[in-house]
């Protein structure tokens, strides 16, 4: 309790107030992950602001398609767990019926927390009627993946690499628990317990990622593929993405990720029994050191 009310009482310190661009034209929406900063870390300042731009290119009639990428040197870090704009104490106007977590007890604070901001909008982004492509270079790490599979494609560049290394927390994986969907079982193992980088290359002959390019072709490969999708019909884009999905959700993706979010708030509720925090112990520090040790 006492370290959680002396962060409330200090507050987080944005860096930006624009912590997700967006931009439209030719039928293609640009959404930018905005803190190059802090390579894109997620705070909830930035997951409130992207759902508002997905809301924005669902809204205008224009938009046939979306392509989310970030700004700077990386994709994304992940969530954020240590930078001055961590916001996790912070109560939003929120876009699920779940209530208020910030003044709640126990492991109903996060619980109710990631409900909304993970579980909760990537569920909603995934299905935005419109098809959406991830362009990723650099790293995308945890938080990072949710972010690029909810996307319906994903074009990655030739330095692209791919890293869950939360059990190193004591985590069974991010809360929108897609590996062993996104990945053959035994890959999806071997990610997690190594914890390690899988380049773009191999995510790739995994089928994880549909395209990898040089990093300077990124982002005309990318919009490239943009252009020819936003050509297409919107009701044809529409159905087929809708029916695709359900087709994931009927092979067990959406009950894989009711059951292992339950798994994934015993470990942090386990982590601060152990007096850990919800964490396993582990900081943005300590875990940058663990992951800049991995190369593969
Ligand atoms: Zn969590």
């Amino acid at each position: 309790m006492g370290d959680g009310t002396k962060r409330r009482a200090q507050g987080p310190v944005y860096e930006t107030a624009d912590p997700v661009l967006y931009e439209a034209r030719e039928g293609i929406a640009c959404v930018t992950l905005n803190r190059p900063q802090f390579n894109n870390a997620q705070n909830s300042q930035m997951t409130y602001a992207l759902d508002a731009a997905l809301r924005r290119a669902a809204d205008d009639d224009a938009v046939r398609v979306v392509v989310l990428c970030g700004a700077g040197r990386h994709f994304s870090a992940g969530h954020d767990i240590g930078t001055p704009g961590r916001d996790v104490d912070l109560p939003f106007e929120r876009r699920s019926l779940w209530w208020d977590h910030s003044d709640k007890p126990g492991g109903e604070k996060y619980f109710v927390r990631e409900q909304e901001v993970y579980l909760g909008m990537c569920r909603r982004w995934r299905d935005l009627p419109k098809p959406t492509i991830a362009m990723v270079h650099g790293a995308c790490i945890a938080g990072g993946l949710m972010l690029a599979w909810v996307c319906d494609l994903i074009i990655a560049s030739d330095d692209a690499f791919f890293q869950d290394p939360v059990v190193r927390m004591g985590i069974p994986g991010v809360e929108y628990f897609a590996h062993a969907h996104e990945l053959h079982p035994r890959v999806a193992k071997e990610f997690l317990f190594l914890g390690e980088r899988m380049s773009a290359e191999r995510a790739c002959r995994m089928g994880m990622v549909n395209r990898v390019v040089p990093r300077a072709e990124l982002e005309a490969s990318t919009f490239d593929w943009a252009t020819r999708i936003a050509a297409q019909p919107r009701m044809g884009l529409a159905l087929t993405k809708t029916v695709i999905n359900r087709v994931e959700d009927l092979q067990g993706l959406r009950a894989t990720m009711d059951l292992a979010f339950g798994y994934h708030h015993f470990a942090h509720t386990h982590s601060q029994l152990l007096g850990e925090g919800t964490l396993g112990g582990q900081d943005a520090r300590s875990m940058a050191a663990g992951n800049k040790k991995q190369v593969r």
